[in-house]
């Protein structure tokens, strides 16, 4: 009897709480009015020729219509393709070309990203969502046309999410209602969240934990989402969290320990605050002990997952964190794993071996894209790419990863964007990109460039270069000039191990 789309999850719960909160920003929104809101935003796109498999791109920062639009495409069957808005013009042409978005509705502040509109033949509009360019995201909407939802069934796709890719390429993650059904309600009942639970948004709605991890678990129980517009900001933070009473959040391991290590805690009232989730990355203990100690009724639980499977793969058990503090928790209902070593064997207990993950919430594979499917999905299981032991009690720990990327502070950065972007620098001869260890972020940019023959690097020409092509947590943030070509194994493969131990001695 439980809902398995979307639109029944939704449907169910503003039934149930009509006039509860739903969306916390600068305006207060009911279910029964975010409703109201939904269906004024499907008539608008309906009218404008959007239907049943449709893609609309949403270029915006966290604010309350976010929700409103995803909801509104899944109400007439379109499919919403949230975008980072720290892309640039050329990241975001490739995206809106990719999936064919047909709209693009965007954020006024950032319209001179937006590409020349010969270049994205597929759109035919883009609405300004505060209406400062026109045409406004006001003109496209139709409050008295009410829009009844169109049937949907579990498998179909609801959201496109992209994420970079090993090939540099980035890749459109089809998330699809039973995905997101699933990883909301995996969440809602781990971490026992109720229609009394106020969940702060601090992390971007264009990724999937914003959108999936706290957005949709909040909404499947009928709770209040606080939604904070600007990005991650400290006092903001905690004067927000304070002011409306956060009980629950998900944020990145860099938030907490920024909270930990500089905070005053005395100041701000936090004791609304229940649960504290994390995940994107591995978090420092310290972090954990040191938060524990300023905040005694905070449970703190580890969340592992990716855009590929709806957000969460394991969650922490509430009764089990304390002990457990090095593990990311057990695996969701009715998900599986296979740990496998590089020969392909499925390793014992204990053994560390690639997680490759199956179950409702892995999403069917990419948009348009066979080959990376081909690669990535194979015998029902999707390769993570990430190196975890799994122990006899179920605890899952992450120890490493496979795959060429960068976590900076839970922004994932593919070395092979960021190489193929500077390789066209004129000095460039041929460069590699590393995890540079951060205390505070846990890794940073870092490259290695051979420049051609008789010319100096210069990284302040480099670091423009790359800002002006790549969003700006992609850009190399240090820099080491060789005039002699990288190291390779036998295979003629760049050694990044060895270049990481060069940047290790340096460093002493
Ligand atoms: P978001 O980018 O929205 O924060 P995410 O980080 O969960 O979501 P991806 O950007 O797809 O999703 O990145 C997934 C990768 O992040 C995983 O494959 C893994 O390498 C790393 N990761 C995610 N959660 C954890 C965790 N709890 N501990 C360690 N690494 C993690």
């Amino acid at each position: 009897d439980r809902p398995s789309t979307v639109s029944a999850m939704f449907e169910t719960v503003v039934n149930a709480v009509a006039d509860g909160p739903a969306l916390i920003d600068e305006r207060r929104l009911s279910y029964r009015e975010l409703d109201v809101e939904v269906s004024a935003i499907a008539a608008g796109l309906r009218a404008q020729g959007i239907g049943v498999g449709d893609r609309v791109a949403i270029f915006l920062k966290n604010r309350w219509e976010y929700m409103a639009i995803v909801l509104a495409c899944i109400r007439i069957g379109a499919i919403s393709v949230p975008v980072s808005t720290r892309l640039q013009k050329q990241e975001l042409e490739f995206i809106l070309n990719d999936c064919g978005a047909g709209i693009l509705i965007y954020e006024d502040a950032l319209s001179e990203i937006l590409p020349e509109s010969a270049s994205t033949p597929a759109l035919r509009h883009a609405y300004s969502i505060e209406g400062r360019i026109s045409p406004s995201f006001a003109s496209l909407l139709l409050p008295d046309e009410p829009v009844d939802p169109v049937p949907a069934d579990e498998e179909d796709a609801a959201v496109i999410l992209y994420t970079s890719g090993t090939t540099g390429r980035p890749k459109g993650a089809i998330l699809t209602h039973l995905g997101i059904v699933h990883s909301a309600m995996a969440f809602a009942q781990t971490l026992c969240l109720t229609n009394e639970d106020r969940a702060l948004i601090a992390v971007p709605m264009s990724h999937v934990t914003g959108l999936v991890g706290v957005m949709f678990s909040i909404l499947s129980v009928g709770g209040s989402a606080i939604i904070m517009r600007e990005s991650f900001e400290r006092r903001a933070f905690l004067e927000l969290a304070s002011r409306e009473r956060m009980t629950f959040s998900i944020l990145v391991p860099t938030i907490y320990t920024l909270i930990a290590l500089h905070s005053d805690l005395n100041n701000v009232d936090l004791s609304a605050w229940r649960i504290g989730c994390f995940g994107g990355a591995p978090m420092p203990t310290a972090t954990i002990e040191a938060l524990g100690a300023k905040l005694p009724q905070l449970v703190l639980v580890n969340a592992y997952g990716s855009t590929e499977t709806t957000s969460p793969t394991t969650i922490m058990p509430i009764s089990d964190w304390r002990d457990n503090m090095d593990s990311v928790g057990k695996l969701v209902p009715c998900a599986k794993v296979r740990l496998v070593s590089d020969d392909g064997r499925d390793v014992d207990v204990g053994e560390p071996g690639e997680l490759l993950i199956s179950g409702p919430m892995v999403v069917p594979g990419y948009f348009d894209n066979p080959e990376a499917n081909a690669k990535e999905f194979v015998d029902g299981y999707w390769r993570s790419g990430d190196i975890g032991t799994m122990d006899a009690g179920g605890f899952l720990r992450i120890l490493d990863r496979k795959k060429d990327m960068i976590n900076r502070g839970g922004f994932k950065i593919y070395c092979a964007e960021v190489e193929e972007i500077l390789s066209h620098h004129p000095a460039v001869q041929e460069c590699a990109v590393v995890g540079h260890p951060d205390p505070v972020l846990g890794e940073r940019v870092h490259v290695f460039v051979q420049t051609r023959e008789g010319v100096a690097g210069d990284s302040a020409d480099m670091k423009a270069y790359c800002a002006a092509r790549l969003s700006d947590y992609k850009v190399p943030e240090t820099y080491n000039f060789l005039d002699t070509p990288l190291p390779r194994n036998n295979n003629g493969k760049i050694q990044k191990q060895a270049l990481r131990a060069i940047l290790a001695n340096a460093e002493g």
